[in-house]
């Protein structure tokens, strides 16, 4: 029996882990239409499972969710960056309009650095609406792009757009999920949901899935280093905290370099046969 040290305990609780495979998430029960948490029961193949990262702002994307996605290219999976808005009111010394065109042009770069790609929606930054257009139009991309994970923003943070991209996440993935929903693609169901490590959703978060990102540590850094902001040029260290944030979740998990993620509750329920 493993000594009861905090690494059995994250061990067994199943961090460090490398990857999102579907064969990794075949052990579930059935699910109800648009929800995610439900495995590829058909298939044996280690394949890993394409990613969507749905964030407010494009620095959110990369910053917090962007070492997740590239660890999923990495392994062969496809990622896709997916921005509400394009951030523009984030410079006190930039306009807007010219802003937007910055930060296209970063999360653009970056996602190539990383063998991803870049989408927008293009609300305006600081008022995306909780709106069903829009819950419509995330839900639309979710089954143009067909991810079998999406990351996005956790509930308990202080920026307002942040909550709304939770709230609006949240609910295009059950739409994108319901076969009786008709739209122009149809229905994709996202295997797995989780909620990204941001320092300004911290508020409740608990993470229960770590993810070693050791092989793409450095890439990753490179592709958030296209943003301006992450070298703190908008007064917040991004490179400083984004960086050792990640030394301190391999420490946790026994590895060099990690990202935290928190699920669902609904999505760590757990059917066995025995305990
Ligand atoms: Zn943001």
């Amino acid at each position: 029996m493993n000594k009861p040290t905090r690494r059995n305990f994250l061990k067994d609780l199943g961090v460090g882990t490398a990857g999102f495979s579907l064969a990794a998430e075949r052990a579930r029960a059935s699910q109800m239409p648009g929800r995610p948490g439900v495995g590829d029961e058909a298939s044996n193949a280690p394949r890993h499972s394409d990613i969507m990262a749905i964030a407010a702002h494009p620095g959110d994307a990369f910053f917090a969710m962007g070492a997740a996605v590239a660890l999923q290219v990495h392994l062969g999976a496809r990622g896709i960056f997916l921005s509400l808005s394009m951030g523009e009111k984030g410079s006190a010394t930039i306009a807007p309009a010219q802003y937007a065109s910055l930060q296209r042009e970063a999360a653009e770069r970056a996602a190539r650095l990383l063998g991803a790609q870049a989408a927008f929606l293009e609300y305006r930054d600081g008022e995306i609406p909780v709106s069903e257009e829009a819950k419509f139009a995330v839900s639309d991309l979710i089954r143009e792009y067909k991810p079998g994970i999406v990351v996005t923003h956790w509930r308990g943070s202080w920026h307002k757009d942040h909550k709304a991209c939770h709230a609006i996440v949240n609910d295009a993935v059950f739409y994108a999920g319901l076969p009786a929903l008709a739209r122009k693609q149809p229905a994709h169901e996202v295997r797995k949901l989780f909620f990204a490590d941001n320092w300004e959703d911290a508020e409740g978060f608990v993470p229960d899935t770590f993810l070693d990102i050791d092989p793409v540590f450095d890439r990753w850094l490179e592709a958030c280093a296209a943003f301006p902001m992450w070298r703190g040029e908008t007064g917040f260290r991004y490179h400083d905290y984004y960086g050792s944030l990640a030394v301190e979740r391999g420490c946790l998990c026994g590895c060099k370099c990690a990202v935290a993620l928190m699920s669902p509750p609904e999505q760590l329920t757990r059917h066995v046969q025995a305990l």
